[in-house]
């Protein structure tokens, strides 16, 4: 069993830690949020005093962090993960940020002989609680195969995407693809209703016609057709419109470094902006429907 250094114990960071205290390793956990800490002290974890603690307490640091400032920030310095881990320690970052900013501080690791990973995942808070995430991982191979049976605690498939950034590469075109594709499948729905079509008629044929797509038939925007998605549920996230809008904004940041045209990516951003904007940020993503069908907001 693994000593587990764990920073950011939020939504998705504390069911992380939990599934591997559950799975027999011992973790040392730090959060900025006191109440965070002693959440973890009661499973059976051990809550670290600083950052800094608790990456020196494991031969594996993992980081489950809100964005790439903070992941720069807990990171490099002379108090940061870097400077603080044992010399053999391999680091773990879980966050969606940047690829730039991975890239940037995965450089700073090797500097210093470490090895790191980015490995963001997907699966939401219930695949984190239900230890059901996907994890994309970018990194060296050898660190990769360490870090496999760490990883297999917390989630049901881990994916090496190649070297370092390409992880956070994965995540962030898996969710412009969605982002768009959620959109897609909202004007659809409101066209057919428009025009008279009822909503589990067009979902009966699309789901089993060209359009078929994950975000119509395994998290349908309109209630009915799947009970499980979150329309259904008055829109309870899920997945957040403002964790969304974080994404696209990602992407549109890569397409812009790197010259790749994306006029779906950013016309998903524009729209997803304007529906956060409008006070929805807290609702699941899918509630665009509402915004499409010009409902007033929530
Ligand atoms: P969150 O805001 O709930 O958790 C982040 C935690 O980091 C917070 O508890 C915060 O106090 C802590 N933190 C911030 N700065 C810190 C610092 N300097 N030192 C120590 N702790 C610090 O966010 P989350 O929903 O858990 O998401 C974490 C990451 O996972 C984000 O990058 C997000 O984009 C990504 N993600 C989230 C979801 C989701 O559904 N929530 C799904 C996939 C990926």
């Amino acid at each position: 069993m693994a000593t587990i250094g764990f920073i950011g114990l939020g939504n998705m960071g504390a069911p992380m830690a939990a599934n591997l205290l559950q799975a027999g390793h011992r973790v040392t956990g730090y959060d900025v949020v006191a109440s965070a800490r002693s959440a973890l002290a009661q499973k059976g974890g051990h809550a670290a005093a600083s950052a800094p603690e608790a990456a020196g307490a494991g031969d594996i640091v993992i980081t489950m962090l809100p964005a790439g400032p903070q992941v720069r920030q807990v990171y490099l310095g002379p108090d940061g993960v870097i400077a603080r881990a044992g010399r053999d320690a391999l680091l773990i970052d879980c966050s969606t940020i940047d690829v730039e900013t991975a890239r940037a501080v995965s450089a700073s690791a090797a500097e210093t002989s470490l090895q790191m990973l980015d490995a963001p995942v997907s699966g939401g808070v219930i695949g984190a609680e239900a230890g059901s995430l996907t994890f994309m991982v970018g990194g060296e191979a050898a660190a990769f195969a360490r870090a496999e049976p760490i990883l297999r605690a917390m989630g049901k498939t881990i994916v090496h995407a190649g070297p370092a950034g390409n992880g956070q590469t994965a995540k962030i075109c898996n969710n412009m693809i969605l982002g768009a594709s959620m959109i897609a499948v909202c004007e659809g729905f409101a066209l057919a209703e428009k025009l008279g079509l009822p909503v589990q008629t067009l979902f009966d044929i699309c789901s089993k016609s060209t359009s078929q797509c994950w975000a119509m038939t395994g998290y349908c925007p309109v209630p009915g057709p799947v009970p499980a998605a979150p329309s259904n549920r008055d829109y309870a996230p899920g997945f957040t419109a403002a964790n969304m809008l974080k994404d696209l904004r990602l992407a549109q940041q890569a397409a812009g470094a790197t010259a790749a045209a994306t006029p779906l990516g950013a016309a998903a951003a524009n729209l997803y902006q304007l529906f956060v904007d409008s006070g929805a940020g807290g609702l699941d993503f899918s509630a665009i429907m509402r915004f499409l069908r010009r409902e007033s907001p929530p």
